[in-house]
């Protein structure tokens, strides 16, 4: 569908289109479809903007990236549709560990995500600057989850101590924070299992929330040990989700209908 610049909901419309067109190459479950409306949704109350707390979030996000000693980006099919390019550049910043981590694994749709990773970045994985992991070598179990759904990497997720998930599911983000993993959510549902149970959740929408993320991540290098940990340790993650409902509330209630 060709949707003109002009149309007032034109960003939406792409991303729409994004997400239809990875549906029709195998990148997403059909479930996948239902979780970006429901993201969409959520965007409408915040006013589709990256809103004060969330900001706060992803200073929180970069530093203890920073701090990280051995930090993965986990991807899933509404990523790799929405957001290959960021999170391809915010893992060259770190260690360049990427790993494929389905809700609804297949073996069809691992391959068609790691077509898309060698057929955009091919030359990035040769020369070692991102390891796409998750697919071939995910033999390591995540306690107290489902066969499928627990299976991780041993290099990637598994001993990981820092673990970027845009779009988890609740279940997954608490067994990782059981296993002593700090889990960094992106979630535009502040009322999710996920947004509850992460160490740190940006609500925000992805392809907002990443750009920002990149830029901290590169500023943030210039700062010492000692002012990122206090970034770390001044930021609560319950009080956050709290100043974001807030935050809906009020302007829930300033909105006027003419
Ligand atoms: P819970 O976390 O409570 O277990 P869930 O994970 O099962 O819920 P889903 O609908 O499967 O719920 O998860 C998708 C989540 O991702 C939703 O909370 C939705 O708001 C969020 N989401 C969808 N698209 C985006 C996006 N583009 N950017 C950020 N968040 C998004
Ligand atoms: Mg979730």
């Amino acid at each position: 569908m060709q949707v003109p610049k002009t149309h007032p909901r034109y960003e939406s419309l792409m991303k729409r289109e994004k997400i239809i067109e990875a549906l029709d190459k195998g990148i997403l479950a059909k479930a996948g479809l239902i979780a970006h409306g429901r993201g969409e949704m959520f965007d409408y109350l915040i006013g589709e903007r990256t809103i004060p707390p969330a900001l706060k979030a992803i200073e929180a996000a970069a530093a203890t990236l920073i701090l990280s000693k051995n930090p993965v980006i986990s991807v899933n099919g509404n990523t790799v549709a929405l957001a290959i390019e960021d999170t391809v550049e915010l893992a060259k910043e770190l260690n360049g560990k990427i790993e494929v981590n389905l809700f609804y694994r297949t073996k069809e749709r691992e391959l068609a995500i790691k077509n898309v990773f060698e057929e955009k970045f091919g030359n990035d994985i040769k020369e070692g600057k991102i390891t796409i992991l998750g697919i071939d070598d995910a033999t390591e179990q995540i306690p107290n989850l489902d066969s499928l759904r627990g299976k991780v990497s041993k290099e990637g997720i598994f001993s990981a101590d820092v673990v970027l998930v845009p779009l988890e599911d609740g279940d997954r983000a608490e067994a990782l924070v059981n296993m002593g993993k700090k889990v960094i959510a992106i979630d535009l549902n502040p009322l999710s299992r996920t947004s509850k149970k992460s160490t740190i959740t940006i609500v925000d929408e992805l392809t907002r929330a990443l750009p920002l993320l990149i830029k901290y991540v590169r500023e943030f290098k210039r700062k010492n040990r000692e002012d990122l940990l206090k970034i770390v340790e001044d930021f609560n993650n319950k009080k956050n989700l709290k100043e974001t409902v807030e935050y809906i509330a009020e302007r829930l209630k300033k909105l006027e209908f003419e």
